[in-house]
């Protein structure tokens, strides 16, 4: 059993012993691919409690909107820009992603890179990151998190899994969030023009 969760009931989150091996963590790697690994998929467990599901759950577990309205507004409004982004992504003939259908699951993954990324920044406070085969650390946590979603789908399975959902296929769990995130176009110095690169008032920033 591999498979990580946020139980919204219990406000937990529970990772089996079994994730603790590669590609989410590897003891032989060095911090910023392991953070960018099983770091950025804690951060997506724990934004589940803020997604637009586990939202509506109070910190003991219980259904209770315990929001702002301004608040609620707000995120309604990041969301839709989010469920219309994975909508546009057409992986196969005329088929699309459901960005309703996904949507919690992509804003934990937006928002699980991003918690991960300050988390290695704080970690590393004070240090001097060495490069390693001409990748620095924070270009190394973004390759990090890629390498987790590395997958080869048959046309047949990838049609299954863009209907049957939640989860974004592989390449899209990794296009999306990073190409809404403003540290990822500084560390590769993404431009107008690049495949991931995205005009800044279409960008998304939930968590
Ligand atoms: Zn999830």
């Amino acid at each position: 059993m591999v498979n990580a969760y946020y139980n919204p009931s219990m406000n937990e989150i529970v990772f089996p012993a079994a994730i603790l091996q590669p590609p989410f963590f590897n003891v032989e790697a060095d911090d910023a691919v392991n953070y960018g690994g099983i770091g950025a998929v804690i951060g997506h467990e724990f934004t589940h409690g803020f997604d637009d599901q586990g939202r509506h759950s109070d910190g003991d577990g219980n259904l209770r909107d315990w929001w702002t309205e301004q608040d609620a507004a707000q995120f309604k409004s990041r969301a839709q820009l989010m469920v219309d982004q994975y909508s546009a992504y057409n992986p196969i003939g005329d088929l699309h992603l459901q960005g309703a259908l996904g949507l919690g699951e992509n804003i934990a993954d937006l928002g699980g890179v991003t918690l991960a990324y300050r988390a290695y920044k704080n970690s590393q406070a004070g240090k001097s990151g060495k490069t390693i085969d001409g990748f620095t650390p924070e270009q190394r946590f973004f390759m990090g998190w890629a390498q987790v979603w590395r997958i080869k789908y048959r046309d047949e399975a990838l049609r299954r899994q863009v209907i049957n959902g939640p989860h974004s296929p592989g390449m899209y769990r990794v296009l999306g969030p990073l190409s809404n995130m403003p540290e990822f176009y500084k560390v590769y110095d993404v431009k107008a023009g690049d495949g991931m690169y995205r005009e800044e008032k279409v960008r998304v920033k939930i968590w």
